[in-house]
């Protein structure tokens, strides 16, 4: 197949391009590099199958003209962490509901497959985990700028939907969990690759909170597995599916894992909420995914765990 990659300089997009090359795929990438970074994508420009360009989105001109010369797109660029949102919470919402709109609307004309990166940040500080997809979300009030990275989300899976029911454009929803892996930047504030690079560092590793919240971590390429084969799948047009990891640890634990494996003696420094972010921050206490719909679609089991996916992290890291 020819796949379009929206945000395929990013580093969930450019280990997907990376897959889809190894499986013999067509692939064009196009991204304005925001948050992306041409060294994410440098290993992949000798292959003849590969192609891309720097240009965001909301050129549609040239964005219609590469739909054009796909069969699917997978769409994820995207404004992404809670520090960027936080701090420029505008160009959230600017760039997630007007680049899923214009790239629905283009891949409309031609009738294209649209897979649509969403996040589990949509459900929210729901307390029934873990998450379906058929749940209900818990968001806060409209004037804590986290929860405006959820609707934007929410808004480009309602769009999504919308344009299946009423013109049967062909689209899925994937709800990406917590994802990690070698690329990360901690640059946006993730948890994982910032706590690498101050372990490694020998600074301390922070800790927001009383570190008790927990998430659940799933390794990139398991995610990139699951979005290939849910393009492939005709059963997925139309739904909703969480790509996850049911694995859970708190970020307190987290910590003394990550120093533990890099042999690090960095202190570790809880930090509270409000000078981590800003005043008012509202965390979720737990994020766990259910992945049983994923699972009974496509056989999907992520094959990475925790240690792994620390020790991948970390040799990265040493690299750079
Ligand atoms: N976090 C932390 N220290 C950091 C960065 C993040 O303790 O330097 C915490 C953050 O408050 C959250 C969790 O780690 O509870 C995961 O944060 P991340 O931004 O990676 O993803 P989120 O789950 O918030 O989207």
């Amino acid at each position: 197949m020819k796949a379009l990659i929206t945000g395929g300089s990013g580093f969930i997009g450019s280990h997907l391009a990376e897959r889809l090359l190894e499986l013999n795929h067509d692939v064009a990438v196009i991204d304005d590099l925001s948050t992306g970074s041409i060294e994410n994508i440098a290993h992949l420009k000798r292959s003849p199958r590969f192609s891309y360009i720097v240009d965001s989105i909301t050129n549609e001109s040239l964005l219609a003209e590469m739909i054009d010369g796909s069969d699917v797109v997978f769409h994820l660029a995207a404004a992404v962490g809670v520090k960027l949102i936080v701090e420029r919470p505008v160009h959230t919402i600017e760039t997630n509901v007007h680049g899923t709109e214009v790239v629905l609307k283009h891949a409309n004309k031609k009738r294209k497959l649209v897979i649509i990166a969403s996040t589990s940040e949509v459900y929210g500080k729901s307390a029934d985990v873990p998450f379906r997809e058929n749940a209900d979300l818990v968001l806060g009030p409209s004037e804590k700028h986290r929860w405006a990275y959820a609707c934007s989300k929410l808004i480009d899976e309602f769009l999504a939907l919308a344009y299946w029911k009423e013109k049967k454009l062909p689209v899925v929803v994937a709800r990406l969990f917590n994802t990690v892996g070698p690329r990360q930047t901690g640059q946006y504030g993730m948890v994982l690759p910032t706590f690498v690079r101050q372990a490694l560092a020998g600074e301390p590793i922070t800790v927001f909170g009383d570190g008790t919240q927990s998430r659940s971590f799933t390794y990139v390429g398991d995610v990139v597995d699951a979005l290939v084969a849910l393009a492939s799948e005709p059963r997925a047009v139309g739904e909703v599916f969480n790509i996850g990891n049911r694995g859970e640890i708190s970020i307190h634990h987290l910590a003394e894992r990550v120093k533990a494996q890099a042999g690090s003696h960095s202190p570790i420094q809880l930090i509270p909420y409000d000078q981590a972010y800003e005043a008012g921050f509202e965390d979720m206490p737990r994020r766990v995914p259910d992945i049983s719909k994923l699972n009974a679609l496509i056989g999907y089991e992520p094959k990475v765990g925790l240690e792994e996916i620390i020790r991948r992290v970390i040799e990265h890291a040493r690299q750079g």
